[in-house]
């Protein structure tokens, strides 16, 4: 293989995050439950207005029209929160005092409160965030050789009802603030050693469910005169609600991620009740008409159950359903938890099914497993916080996975 031709290879590894087996073992699944919206004093509601989470437009429009100054003050508001981190006005050392203290009548920049910080000795940080009602979520920062992704949550909670996923346990409670969203982001960044480069929407929730303030934020996000991510570098993970992914492929270029999970109608409706919604049939319908902004491919994720949907039949349909998707897979070895009964197949049999796609051609690759020791992969976040885990008679603790 010629230099240029690795060059070339690199470079697409580069641009396709998801491309990465390590990315998805850190999918918040999970279940922080929840708290309690109600568990706290309600306090008297603040007047002021928020800006952690807004567009670089609306700060413009903030200044403009509240602040009664120049737009500029707006870019420069944007810069300090998103490029600088700052969350007091007074740090805003290129405004003057006058505008720094209207700021301070009228204005705040919220934070997500730190709950819980825990630490992976690989290096992976799961966070839990207080939010200001008392309700939490998780976001996991993994620090790779050349990346630092984070895996970030869209919603309290998910409404969606996968059978093995723990999120889908707790029910749904609400949609995250873009505030909320782009502070795990903002926050995340002052626990990392690096620039944070990837952003994963794999966390808690449908991010097709809370579509605006997904768009707006990851639009945000890609902002140079703030975090600076290219739309190659953030991922949304969906369990493949079509028209939403009909308007996130007109309204944005950031990657698609599509849990898949099953290689016909019967077999995926068995395990994730939107199928009998919207058909595996036309998902695949709409995944091949989806616009894929030039080199970039579909990330089809697949969930290996042991005895579910592990069989190499099933890979053989798979491999056939794909057939005319820009798309490569994403095997997803289950993270066992104690909250389903659900298993992991042995290595051999997801080594068996990696090769019946690969004889077909089919990109794939299988997720690596990091920081199970803190309960950070997919499926176990949160898993701590839930109330009466099933128990499995006759079966020894499993600790690999969860
Ligand atoms: N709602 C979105 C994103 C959240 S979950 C979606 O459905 O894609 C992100 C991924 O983790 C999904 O593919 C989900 O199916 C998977 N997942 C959930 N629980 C898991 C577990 N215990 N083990 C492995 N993957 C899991």
């Amino acid at each position: 293989m010629s230099t240029a031709d690795d060059l070339l290879e690199e470079d697409e590894l580069d641009e396709t995050p998801e491309a990465d087996p390590a990315l998805h073992d850190y999918v918040a699944g999970a279940l922080v439950q929840l708290g309690s919206p109600t568990s706290r004093p309600a306090a008297a509601p603040d007047p002021r207005v928020e800006l952690m989470g807004m567009s670089q437009a609306e700060l413009e429009e903030f200044a403009v029209h509240t602040l009664g100054e120049k737009s500029f003050r707006g870019k420069q508001l944007f810069k300090w929160i998103y490029q600088k981190r700052a969350d007091d006005f007074d740090a805003m050392t290129d405004m003057s005092k006058a505008v720094r203290a209207k700021l301070h009548g009228i204005a705040k920049i919220s934070r997500l409160a730190v709950a819980e910080a825990h630490h992976s000795n690989d290096g992976t940080i799961k966070f839990l965030w207080e939010l200001h009602d008392g309700l939490k979520v998780e976001s996991v920062l993994i620090p790779e050789v050349k990346r630092m992704t984070l895996c970030i949550s869209s919603q309290v909670g998910c409404a969606m009802g996968c059978d093995f996923c723990v999120t889908a346990k707790g029910g749904f409670t609400r949609n995250l603030t873009k505030g909320e969203i782009l502070g795990q982001v903002v926050q995340a960044q002052g626990y990392a050693d690096r620039r944070i480069t990837n952003i994963v929407l794999m966390g808690m929730g449908e991010p097709l469910l809370n579509l605006d303030n997904v768009i707006e934020t990851m639009d945000t996000a890609q902002n140079q005169s703030g975090l600076g991510l290219s739309h190659r570098k953030i991922t949304l993970s969906t369990i493949g609600l079509i028209p939403q992914l009909e308007e996130l492929g007109r309204r944005s270029r950031i990657n698609l991620a599509v849990s898949l999970h099953g290689s016909t109608s019967a077999a995926r409706s068995a395990i994730m009740p939107i199928n009998d919604k919207y058909d595996i049939g036309e998902l695949i319908a709409a995944l091949k008409a989806y616009p894929l902004p030039n080199r970039k491919m579909i990330t089809i994720e697949y969930i290996l159950l042991r005895g579910i949907n592990d069989d190499v039949r099933d890979a053989h349909r798979l491999a056939r359903l794909l057939r005319g998707v820009r798309a490569k897979v994403n095997l997803i070895p289950y993270n066992n938890n104690p909250f389903t009964e659900y298993q992991r197949p042995a290595d051999r049999d997801i080594l068996a099914y990696q090769e019946v796609l690969m004889s077909y051609g089919v990109h794939t690759v299988t997720r690596l497993n990091r920081g199970n020791d803190i309960a950070a992969a997919c499926g176990q976040l949160g898993g701590y916080k839930q109330q009466r885990p099933r128990t499995r008679a006759a079966e020894p603790e499993t600790q690999d996975e969860g």
